[in-house]
């Protein structure tokens, strides 16, 4: 029956369901969609203009009262140049012993399952591979398969010697600040990744070295970035590191393990967005035994998830911009699967489930300046969006089960029995 709803070119379909989430509010009983292969055409709780159905249409295409209506998620954190899945450490080594062609190749195959499981934008987080960069231009040009959204920083920018080499490229190898964005913009990057601390040192649970970049440094490099159009993101745990993460007005504060609650309140009143990423830590309790740690580290680890949950639990009543994002590609963060398990340990720390959708959704749309109009159910946005008979305003759980994805005119349905491989 939903499989029915696939449209060519302009050709649109008109439908009604019982619950409509538009990534934005709170949900809607009883709404109409108008769509067509591009775009929405008209969302609301009232039939459609009769300008947009052809004459004499007086009813939906389909009633659909069991289904709840959500925009396609957008994954905000995620690295496509790695494998996440594999625990093997030696392993994962080898996989990134591959050409770049080789790790574009398996990344491609990788970005159309995840529009499948209901992703539709993917902003990128850095690889020096070329994956990324090499990946937005093969979506913006047009000619390519069905695959989400892409965008990607490229090379990630950090200190020669310092956290990051695998993703990064140093500021040493330039002149001067100005020179390493400008540099990174003429290679074709859509935003500017900065590294400006380490990351928790999981066997001492917590951030052992000082951050590698200073204020000054962070202030320029978001400046540069600013005057030629891109938005910045940020690394940061420790919160010495988110201090000069804030103080140099970065867009997003990534991870940011032990943030502190007035370094909260100043991100909401500046605006800066919050990527919580809980997913790589959690991982590493999960499998503690294959990653080496004892009962004491991972008793660590866990403190250390439940202050982040309580940090979110903060940032969402102080009205800070949180934003869904995995760290897919990290240690058993499988790309896809890992944005679900991402989501439902932000409800898990106590977010209501319609919070935690929209920050996978209208949030990041809004705040992220992505170069397309998707993650929200309204006019003029793209249709993309999820069907689903399980509810996920009951449980973002229910994401993982059965469900159809429309995407630019196309109907694709999984469930629990996914074929993650690869992933
Ligand atoms: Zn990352």
């Amino acid at each position: 029956m939903i499989k029915s709803l696939s449209v060519s070119g302009t050709e649109s379909k008109w439908i009604k369901v019982g619950t409509l989430l538009n990534g934005i509010d709170r949900p809607v009983k009883d709404a109409h969609i108008v769509f067509d292969s591009i775009s929405i055409k008209y969302s609301g709780q009232k039939s459609p203009p009769k300008s947009l159905v052809p004459d004499g249409q007086s009813t939906p295409d389909l009633d659909l009262p069991e289904y709840t209506l959500l925009p396609g998620l957008i994954e905000a954190h995620a690295h496509l140049f790695l494998e996440g899945a594999e625990l093997d450490f030696q392993k994962r080594k080898d996989f990134l012993q591959q050409s770049s062609d080789e790790l574009l190749e398996k990344a491609k195959e990788r970005l159309q399952k995840l529009v499948s499981l209901g992703i539709i934008a993917y902003r990128d987080a850095g690889d020096k591979n070329g994956v990324g960069l090499a990946l937005s231009k093969i979506y913006q040009n047009g000619k390519r398969s069905i695959m989400p959204y892409v965008d990607s920083p490229g090379a990630a920018i950090h200190h020669l010697g310092r956290y990051g080499s695998f993703m990064a490229e140093p500021i040493e190898n330039h002149d001067s600040l100005k020179d390493v964005v400008r540099e990174r913009v003429k290679k074709g990057a859509d935003r500017i990744k900065l590294i400006p601390t380490g990351i928790i040192n999981f066997k001492s649970a917590c951030v052992t070295k000082e951050p590698q970049m200073t204020v000054d440094e962070v202030s320029k490099l978001v400046e540069v970035s600013k005057e030629l159009g891109r938005q910045t993101f940020a690394h940061a745990s420790g919160d010495d590191g988110i201090d000069l993460v804030i103080e140099g007005n970065a867009d997003s504060v990534e991870h940011g393990f032990f943030i502190r609650d007035d370094q909260l309140s100043r991100m909401r009143d500046k605006q800066i967005a919050w990527v919580p990423t809980f997913t790589p830590v959690q991982k590493q309790v999960d499998h503690a035994a294959e990653m080496g740690w004892d009962d004491t580290i991972k008793c660590n680890l866990q403190k250390i998830l439940d202050g982040h949950a309580k940090s979110l639990c903060k940032a969402f009543e102080m009205g800070v911009l949180v934003i869904g994002g995995s760290d897919a590609g990290s240690v058993g963060v499988a790309h896809g699967i890992g944005f679900y398990d991402e989501l439902e340990l932000m409800e898990k720390a106590g977010v209501d489930p319609v919070s935690v959708i929209n920050s996978a959704t209208g949030v990041s749309s809004k705040r992220l300046d992505f170069k397309e109009k998707f993650g929200i159910i309204e006019k003029g946005y793209k249709s993309r969006f999820i069907l689903t008979k399980n509810s996920p305003v009951e449980t973002v759980k229910n994401l993982r089960k059965e469900k159809f994805v429309c995407f630019d005119g196309q109907v694709f349905q999984s469930d629990e029995k996914f074929d993650s491989s690869g992933l």
